[in-house]
């Protein structure tokens, strides 16, 4: 039996399919939602309502920028829990056994014959159905931006994080830099570069797999998720990020 049912259906969400726009909006952990045929994964409601299961607020505050800049949005239907469609099939964290501070019973031990299933299920039709838009869109002669959302918790292991927004880049900081520029040193929020992650946290992979490779301007925005937590935040957050991109996109 496959991972997912026929009823739960396609993986992958489109939206805003023929948009005029440059960007694609890309947001791999916008659900919690876990495969019937894999429980709970033993965690409890707790841990599967919190940010190790998806990236609350995020999906929302895609759409609001996705109407803003007038952008594709693409994203995963299902937990990162499963498969986490920011890592390549071989990296651990794809699938990962603990998560901050929880441990995930139902990735303990996964053998190669189920890590080959979820990677089937979630990460093939999620990577192919963005290779194949972005190939699309560079043979329409209009080569896309890749802005890839996220959001973070406002404490991990403990510790608080005053950073409220990060831009984060790989070796490609074109479009990095012209928002960080934008954004300048005065604005209303505690934005910073490649934090609170980085590069050398292997949370570049969608940057790398469809930006990087086919030299194209990309970014990956990280919200602390306090900011985002209701529609008033989420549009103030929306719209700030869609006025710096609209700024930023000429320079990239
Ligand atoms: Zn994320």
């Amino acid at each position: 039996m496959g991972i997912l049912t026929g009823e739960e259906g396609d993986p992958v969400a489109l939206e805003n399919a023929a948009a005029q726009g440059p960007v694609i909006l890309v947001c791999e952990h916008a659900s919690r939602q876990l495969p019937a045929s894999l429980g709970t994964l033993g965690l409890s409601a707790e841990a599967l309502a919190s940010h190790i299961a998806w990236d609350p607020g995020a999906l929302a505050v895609s759409r609001l920028m996705a109407g803003r800049l007038d952008a594709t949005l693409l994203f995963q239907r299902f937990s990162r829990l499963v498969y986490d469609c920011n890592r390549p099939p071989e990296s651990p964290a794809a699938m990962p056994a603990k998560s901050e501070v929880f441990d995930v019973p139902g990735n303990a031990g996964l053998d190669q014959a189920a890590r080959d299933a979820r990677t089937r299920a979630l990460y093939i039709p999620f990577r192919d159905r963005l290779r194949g838009l972005v190939e699309t869109r560079i043979a329409e002669g209009r080569p896309p931006v890749i802005v890839t959302m996220h959001s973070f918790t406002p404490v991990y292991f403990g510790k608080p994080r005053d950073v409220e927004i990060g831009i984060l880049h790989d070796a490609d900081a074109r479009l990095a830099d012209a928002m960080l520029a934008a954004a300048g040193t005065d604005g209303p929020y505690t934005i910073r570069r490649n934090e609170p992650y980085g590069p050398e946290d292997g949370v570049t992979h969608t940057l790398r797999e469809h930006g990087l490779s086919k030299g194209l301007p990309n970014v990956m925005i990280e919200v602390r998720n306090d900011l985002i937590q209701d529609v008033a935040g989420q549009k103030v957050v929306a719209d700030y990020l869609a006025g710096l991109l609209k700024q930023s996109l000429p320079a990239a």
